[in-house]
């Protein structure tokens, strides 16, 4: 018997080749584009091994978890690392990396994350961009919880390394993920005699196997579901149009921080101003005294499907994340998570909520 996920014809290098064209379209990006054969901590970790020279100097900016997992990366690398912490309700500005690079000229490296999922806030990587660039260091950039929901830009704001994951915004796999490479990072991969070769991590494998040869035979066998799955999650992208699918992120952020706000209750938007909020995802503080995994197991007990998490570790006790992305950035989701969370508050506290101004609300700012 014949099973449409296990009787598949080889996928062909072409096919390959196709689905890197349509990513670097999506990223809008002239620069080489590898198609990691993972979840996106696979480019993630292997850019950093390959851009961090032993002896060197990283810029790493904290904004959240996966700032921290880099910098424990780049130190592993014997690279010596400043790390820029930023509190999680807030972005680091251009300014504040503008400083850090003047404190510390000899930095060649810097580690930023676009938006963190995880702590509900965006980067401004345009202006920030054009700091790193003035400074000439290698920009390394962590765009798996922006791409589809808000504008990623790589060769515009000068990003040497790019990656992406398909399984937030962009509704996809979280099998393999992606890397945009500047001919600046080549070099310096290239020059590091540190940079992983002949290794599952090395993306200077992926060049000379791949790409310098004209990308006319994969190195290995491909992770064939997953990339079916990538190219089918860009079809639905291009049918719906990236710019309408960030609009829809855009909204369902907007939404939920309105729908917060009129319910009331001591709820609160994690993240103090809207411009630093990720439209990814919506990130709540609770009120003193209410633990949050609490707070969300009563709301998903009444509606099990809603897109709903406490913050991870410490941040379990006080942070309710609303993970309204890829099929989630839906008004109705959005209008049912905040209600859940609502109804939930109010059973737990007793406090006064407005489920349906906040109802309300939700619908006249999707608007
Ligand atoms: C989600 C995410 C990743 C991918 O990590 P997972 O834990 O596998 O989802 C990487 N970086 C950022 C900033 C993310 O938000």
């Amino acid at each position: 018997m014949t099973h449409p996920l296990l009787d598949l014809p080889p996928l062909t290098a072409d096919r390959f080749a196709a689905i890197e064209r349509r990513v670097a379209a999506l990223l809008d990006t002239e620069q080489d584009v590898v198609i990691a054969q993972g979840e996106a901590l696979l480019p993630l970790e292997g850019c950093i091994r390959s851009g961090a020279r032993p002896g060197s100097t990283a810029l790493n900016v904290v904004t959240g978890p996966y700032g921290q997992t880099f910098g424990d990366w780049l130190r592993d690398c014997g690279t010596t690392v400043v790390d820029l912490e930023v509190p999680f309700h807030t972005a680091v500005t251009a300014g504040e990396i503008a400083g850090a690079l003047e404190r510390n000229p000899e930095i060649d490296f810097v580690s930023l994350v676009h938006a963190e999922a995880a702590t509900g806030n965006t980067n401004p990587v345009a202006e920030i961009g054009e700091v790193v660039r003035a400074h000439g260091a290698l920009f390394h950039l962590d765009a798996v919880a922006s791409i589809g929901a808000e504008p990623v830009r790589p060769d515009a704001w000068g990003v040497d390394l790019c990656v992406i994951g398909a399984q937030k915004a962009m509704g996809g796999p979280a099998g393999v993920s992606a890397v945009s490479v500047s001919t600046r990072a080549w070099e310096r991969f290239a020059a590091n005699p540190a940079a992983p070769r002949r290794s599952y991590l090395s993306l200077l494998d992926w060049k000379e196997r791949w790409i310098d040869g004209g990308r006319k035979a994969l190195p290995h066998a491909p992770a064939q579901l997953e990339m079916l799955a990538l190219e089918a999650c860009l079809e639905r992208i291009e049918a719906e149009g990236l710019d309408v699918l960030m609009a829809r992120h855009a909204s369902a952020a907007a939404a939920t921080r309105a729908g917060v706000l009129a319910l009331g209750g001591g709820l609160e938007p994690y993240v103090y101003d809207a411009k630093d909020a990720a439209p990814v995802a919506t990130t709540l503080r609770t009120p003193a005294g209410v633990d949050a995994s609490g707070l969300v197991a009563a709301a998903l007990a009444a509606d099990p499907s809603l897109p709903l998490a406490a913050g991870g570790g410490a941040l379990a006790k006080e942070m309710v994340r609303v993970n309204h992305y890829g099929t989630d950035a839906d008004r109705e989701v959005v209008e049912s998570s905040v209600a859940a969370l609502g109804t939930a508050l109010g059973r737990l506290t007793g406090a006064a909520v407005d489920v349906a101004g906040a109802r309300r609300a939700v619908t006249e700012a999707w608007a």
